[in-house]
């Protein structure tokens, strides 16, 4: 962390001095990549609008950072898990139009209806609460329904579907969204991505006049079949991919931890817990402030069979080696030379150079995980845009 990302982080959020020195390990968060992803899927997307997923902490990045910049570049529409993160989200943006993807459990509505948020109904018992709601207080407040096109996770059958299409002039509310979500667009041609698509055009004309919507991140890139009125991406505005073999948008995080300090070991001696990596050369390591306790997964450890994550250290890549335990990881140094290498230098495991995909693959994971596990340990600097 240089002074002037420090600075740039105490003008942006008041969050007064702080030092990177305390910190095992510093995570960056660039909210100008973010804002820029943003702004590229909606040109992209336009002229239907381009939402703002931010579920789940914005993906593990900080909802309270992530929104508010993504509002600033002009998102306002967006979507959450649940009534919790809607609500959080509610004191954040006050004019934003807020779903709630997991929709209404029982005796939830005057909750959402309190806040100005919107559930995304997905079950006619579901749809029966909203309006009674909505009856209840005269008033026709804003909700999705949410309609299953082939996933089987939530939303009504396509025959219900139909059947609330054909009612919709009695259900006490106006849908103010139909939409749907994919469940292979990761994996390009997979047939269930097009089944999808029909079903949903089938789907989207019955609820004439209501916008809607289909397309995750990977949705917003496979064309204007696949946008309808609104897209949700996702991942994409957090620098992770979207579609195997095609690239991400810009990284927005850093991921850098300290070198606490350095060893030799020969040939033949193993490494860490478990002794699940045997050296084949004499080597130089380095022992840095990262392990599973801050959500650096365990998975992209290093063992004989199964070779782990990588780091940046002075600009030369680094392989982990042996297992990552709770607060510790161990790098391989062998290949840097000779007195590159100080105390108190950044191993960097994502960034530019380390992509939060390649991290996953090294994890046995998707990027989701990798972001969505990011910690609270560690020390969170945010570029202002
Ligand atoms: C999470 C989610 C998205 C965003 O998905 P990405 O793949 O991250 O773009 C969109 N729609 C729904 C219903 C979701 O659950």
């Amino acid at each position: 962390m240089t002074a002037a990302q420090t600075h740039e982080h105490e003008t942006a959020h008041a969050a007064g001095p702080r030092s990177g020195d305390a910190a095992g390990a510093v995570l960056t968060i660039d909210l100008g990549a973010i804002a820029a992803n943003w702004r590229t899927l909606a040109d992209l997307a336009g002229p239907a609008e381009c939402a703002a997923v931010v579920k789940a902490n914005a993906y593990g990045l900080g909802v309270e950072y992530v929104a508010p910049a993504l509002w600033a570049e002009g998102a306002r529409t967006f979507f959450v898990a649940h009534l919790q993160e809607a609500q959080k989200l509610r004191r954040l943006l006050p004019q934003a139009n807020i779903y709630a993807l997991n929709g209404l459990l029982p005796g939830m509505a005057p909750a959402f209806a309190a806040d100005m948020l919107r559930p995304v109904l997905g079950s006619l018992p579901e749809i029966t609460e909203w309006g009674t709601h909505c009856r209840s207080v005269g008033e026709d407040l804003p909700a999705a329904v949410h309609v299953d096109t082939g996933m089987h996770r939530l939303g009504l059958s396509l025959h219900e579907a139909a059947e609330i299409a054909s009612t919709r002039h009695e259900l006490g509310f106006t849908p103010s969204l139909v939409m749907s979500h994919l469940a292979c667009a990761d994996t390009p041609d997979h047939p269930l991505t097009a089944r999808q698509q029909a079903r949903f055009a089938d789907i989207a004309r019955l609820f004439d006049g209501v916008p809607a919507s289909l397309a995750n991140s990977a949705g917003t890139l496979m064309g204007a079949d696949y946008h309808f009125n609104l897209v949700r991406p996702g991942i994409l505005l957090y620098g992770g991919g979207a579609i195997e073999g095609r690239p991400a948008l810009r990284p927005a995080v850093r991921l850098a931890a300290r070198i606490i300090q350095t060893c030799h070991a020969s040939a033949g001696e193993t490494v860490g817990y478990g002794a699940m990596e045997r050296l084949e050369r004499d080597s130089r390591l380095a022992v840095v402030h990262i392990g599973y306790a801050d959500g650096f997964l365990r998975a992209a450890g290093s063992t004989d069979v199964r070779k782990g994550a990588e780091a940046i250290v002075a600009g030369q890549r680094c392989p982990l080696v042996g297992r990552i335990s709770m607060d510790l990881a161990t790098l391989d140094i062998t290949d840097l030379p000779e007195n590159t290498l100080e105390r108190g230098m950044e191993a960097e495991f994502l960034g530019a150079g380390i992509s939060v995909d390649e991290l996953a693959t090294k994890a046995g994971t998707i990027g989701y995980e990798v972001l969505t596990s990011l910690g609270p340990r560690y020390e969170r600097h945010y570029l202002a845009p």
